[in-house]
């Protein structure tokens, strides 16, 4: 049985309402390009607003200043939202990571495309000895410098307080790892610390490099060395420590390891001292901010002349 047949002034109407609803999403999408719109603006309205409701989570990412759709289809990705997703869709969850995760990229209209510009994008592997402070150059890296694509890697650690699935890292069981592994779809992987599995996630990787961003791995030695097999032109820089002393009161100062860990890292760290010759670039991690500064001008990004 077909529904009853509209009326012509019913159709009009409907036309006009739909019309209505494509200009409120092209609107709505022209004030995040121009940066008077944020993202969690934009979903605060569409609780009060079908037609931005309706909007597609991925014509919104590609409404952002500097986010392309091969970047969009990676955010999506990441944080494990469909593309066909609307905003009305999305679950608390996700709205609260897609929010996060603009906030960590720092991927805000404002910024994103005239602080730093790339010269010669590609892929750059950081890695260290334990305890150098890899994770805190490269925090600073995402709160800092927008056009760094930090990749986001699997691992089979729980999470930590604070850390958040898709954000920190893609947190997986045993048997996820394992089908990663098996599917090829890590770039290079290692056991870490003898403890948990850390690899980066090939596809994601690839896409940003496809999309030219400069793209860091934040990994392990033996991770470095892998990569280094798969892609030897990638662009590889050691994290030294300004002193063996220096190094072994970061590890103990940080209090989120037992003594046996803390040993276990300490031991793991001698070995990664001694792996400095392998890489094209040392930075000393004497001070976050200006080793972040020298870390980002050697994968090529300067300040944006415009
Ligand atoms: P944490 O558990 O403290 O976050 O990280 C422990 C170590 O794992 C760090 O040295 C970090 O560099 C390394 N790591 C993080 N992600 C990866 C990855 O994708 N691959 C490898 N090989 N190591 C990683």
């Amino acid at each position: 049985m077909g529904l009853p047949a509209l009326t012509q002034q019913e159709r009009v109407a409907a036309l006009n309402k739909a019309a209505a609803a494509r200009a409120a999403r092209a609107a709505a999408k022209e004030q995040l390009k121009a940066g008077t719109l944020s993202v969690n603006e934009l979903l605060t309205a569409a609780t009060q607003d079908d037609a931005i409701a309706r909007l597609r989570v991925t014509e919104l990412l590609e409404s952002l200043p500097g986010v392309g759709a091969v970047t969009a289809r990676n955010l999506l990705q990441q944080l494990g939202i469909a593309a066909s997703r609307r905003v009305k869709g999305l679950g608390t969850r996700q709205r609260e990571a897609l929010v996060d995760f603009m906030n960590e990229k720092q991927i805000h209209p404002h910024t994103a495309s005239k602080e730093y510009v790339s010269k010669n994008p590609g892929l750059t592997v950081l890695a260290g000895p334990t305890a150098v402070g890899k994770g805190t150059v490269s925090t600073y890296i995402r709160d800092n410098y927008p056009n760094v694509w930090l990749s986001v890697s699997a691992t089979t650690r729980p999470p930590r307080p604070g850390e958040q699935d898709g954000v920190h890292y893609f947190f997986k069981s045993p048997e996820e790892f394992d089908a990663l592994i098996e599917a090829g779809e890590l770039l290079e992987w290692a056991v870490v610390h003898g403890q948990n599995r850390y690899g980066t996630l090939r596809s994601t990787v690839e896409a940003a490099i496809a999309d030219g961003r400069s793209v860091l791995l934040e990994i392990d030695l033996q991770g470095a060395r892998q990569v280094k097999q798969a892609v030897p032109d990638a662009k590889f820089v050691f994290l030294a420590p300004p002193s063996w002393e220096e190094m072994v009161r970061r590890l103990v100062g940080r209090g989120t390891e037992t003594a046996d860990e803390q040993q276990q890292r300490l031991e793991t760290a001698k070995l990664e001292l001694a792996a400095e010759p392998e890489f094209d670039h040392t930075v000393i991690n004497d001070d976050v901010r200006r080793a972040a500064d020298e870390l980002v001008s050697l994968m090529g990004l300067i300040p944006n002349p415009r």
